[in-house]
């Protein structure tokens, strides 16, 4: 999508701290971290939200992905959120999920 930040990223039309690519996925550093480490990996392709995501490959190089990236980056001990919808904190809508490691994490999260 032609103004989505993240579909900037995606296809370098703007720069970012790009970690990890595959063919279909992008990961790269979040601009306001909220951990030591705080990763978001994306889909090349806009999907506005989990709920859009209707390519169960693509689903699953997601998910290497954020298991690539954080073998890449040497971290074993690693919380991922997706966000879906105003309510549950997604600002951004093109799908993402976060990886974020790097200090100890609160169960349940509020
Ligand atoms: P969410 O609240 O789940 O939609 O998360 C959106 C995330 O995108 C936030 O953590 C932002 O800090 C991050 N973000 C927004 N713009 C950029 C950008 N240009 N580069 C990297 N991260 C960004």
């Amino acid at each position: 999508m032609e103004e989505c930040i993240f579909c900037k990223i995606a296809n370098k039309a703007i720069p970012a701290k790009v970690v990890y690519e595959s063919e279909n996925v992008t990961a790269f550093r979040d601009i306001n971290p909220q951990a030591p480490v705080h990763i978001l990996v994306v889909p090349k392709k806009h999907y506005e939200s989990m709920n859009d995501l209707d390519d169960i490959l693509l689903a699953g190089e997601l998910l290497n992905a954020v298991k690539e990236t954080a073998k890449k980056l040497g971290i074993q001990e690693y919380r991922t959120v997706i966000n879906t919808g105003k309510s549950a904190g997604q600002e951004v809508f093109h799908l993402h999920i976060h990886i974020l490691a790097g200090r100890d994490m609160k169960w349940p999260p509020g």
